[in-house]
């Protein structure tokens, strides 16, 4: 997890106009309007995790790659029921527009799921967003003017990078260990960056569990990274997806419980609940959810009302907490069979031992390039995401995320059995 320097990127403006010229050429062959598009949209690619989903999906594949979460487990014939019951009682409310900012007995509720991360906070501080992903693109849109530097952890979520680059956001990324972000390299980025002039807007961090990295930051880490942002006047924004998956404890402490001002906190029913209905929430300081919400409006007049209302009911009607307590042991298991497979399969690989969540980050052997592997992976039917998606830089060759949230414990030893069968291959080139 090596830290980008500030300067990257300087001094390859011919090298990226000659590339941007050649591509412009073959790009308006292809494509009439090519010329026409925006400057961010030619920034815009498929994410390496999308273009998998195709071949991943195919039986016999063991996808290792894919960050679904395992749904199987839900109670199918309790949603049918209030889904009838919504439609029947409520229904003139729920397939109706609703308001930008959320159905406040939703966003009341969320305030009670955040006490698990111990935040204390008021509902109307609670943008309702279509899934998190949505509240990446508003936060981004109303703080970043293209140049501006997102600050990141080394490696960090793809969906997030796509979003930043989307924005022209440049992101410099600052490495982390086993306890998550490192404090001291986040004090000294940022000193150099003020120093070279660069204007920072956020920092993007994934505090739990983290997408691709597997590990958490530690309490001890929580008030040192809030204080140093403090410092330097950058606002966090805290993304928080897997918070209540953790294995063994109840989730730390949020960023967003030492400094309510200085921190904008994401959520999401994706993991917890269920990803299809598309549910997730931003906890903003006063003045930026009023930015947040006019954002969304313009965007999409107003959440999804089938949605809020349906998680409001099942928050209120059926043991949720419960049902994440199943998730987790379910995903504890498969992290267990992950992390056996590997300790058989793949010994002269390193790994993180995430405490919950969905991924582990897998080093490979010196020399090994797990872009290049990954065609002769999926023709070995195994799936994995190369290191270089979690990037905004194209480093992290050597490593590759795999995720233990969708196979069977069974599919998944397998699994890193044929991705051991390619390693040993590839070692020997
Ligand atoms: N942040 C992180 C770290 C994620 O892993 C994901 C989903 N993979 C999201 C945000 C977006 O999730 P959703 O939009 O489903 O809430």
């Amino acid at each position: 997890m090596n830290a980008q320097g500030a300067q990257a990127g300087q001094g390859e403006h011919s090298g990226h106009e000659v590339a941007a010229a050649a591509a412009a050429r073959a790009g308006t062959r292809l494509d009439p309007w090519f010329s026409s598009y925006a400057d961010r949209a030619h920034g815009m690619r498929a994410s390496e995790v999308r273009s998998l989903f195709a071949v991943a999906n195919r039986p016999e594949v063991v996808s290792l790659a894919g960050g679904m979460p395992n749904i199987d487990g839900l109670p199918l014939d309790f949603l049918a029921e209030m889904t009838a019951k919504l439609l029947r009682e409520r229904g003139a409310r729920a397939l109706q527009y609703g308001g930008g900012q959320g159905e406040e007995e939703l966003r009341e509720q969320i305030v009670e799921v955040m006490r698990y991360d111990h935040i204390h906070a008021h509902p109307d501080d609670v943008v309702v967003t279509t899934g998190s992903q949505q509240a990446l693109d508003l936060v981004t849109e109303i703080f970043i003017n293209p140049g501006d530097v997102v600050v990141a952890e080394a490696p960090s979520y793809v969906g997030a990078l796509g979003v930043f680059r989307a924005y022209q956001a440049d992101v410099v990324h600052v490495p982390m260990d086993d306890d998550g972000l490192v404090p001291e390299e986040l004090d000294r980025t940022l000193t150099e960056l003020a120093r070279a002039g660069r204007r920072v807007k956020f920092l993007y961090t994934v505090p739990n569990f983290h997408n691709p990295a597997g590990v958490t930051l530690s309490l001890e880490r929580r008030p040192q990274i809030v204080e140093i942002c403090r410092r330097h006047r950058v606002l966090i924004l805290e993304d928080n997806p897997y918070g209540l998956l953790g294995f063994d404890a109840d989730p730390l402490p949020a960023l967003k419980s030492f400094d309510s001002d200085g921190v904008v906190y994401l959520g999401s029913f994706s993991k917890t609940f269920a990803p299809g209905y598309r549910v997730g929430w931003a906890l903003a300081p006063h003045a930026v959810r009023e930015k947040l919400v006019l954002a969304s409006e313009s965007a999409i007049l107003s959440p999804t009302m089938m949605g809020q209302l349906s998680i409001a009911t099942y928050l209120s009607t059926y043991d949720w907490y419960g049902q994440v307590k199943q998730y987790r042991s379910m995903y504890r298991e498969r992290r267990d069979a992950m992390l056996g497979a590997l300790a058989e399969f793949l010994p002269e690989c390193s790994w993180t031992v995430p405490d919950g969540g969905f991924y582990t980050w897998v080093t490979l052997p010196e020399g090994l390039d797990a872009q290049a592997m990954l065609p002769r992976a999926v023709t070995n039917l195994v799936a994995y995401v190369s290191g270089t998606a979690f990037y905004a830089d194209g480093q992290g060759r050597d490593h590759v995320r795999l995720s233990f949230c969708y196979p069977t414990p069974e599919r998944i030893r397998e699994g890193v059995r044929r991705l051991a069968t390619v390693v040993h291959a590839e070692s020997e080139l």
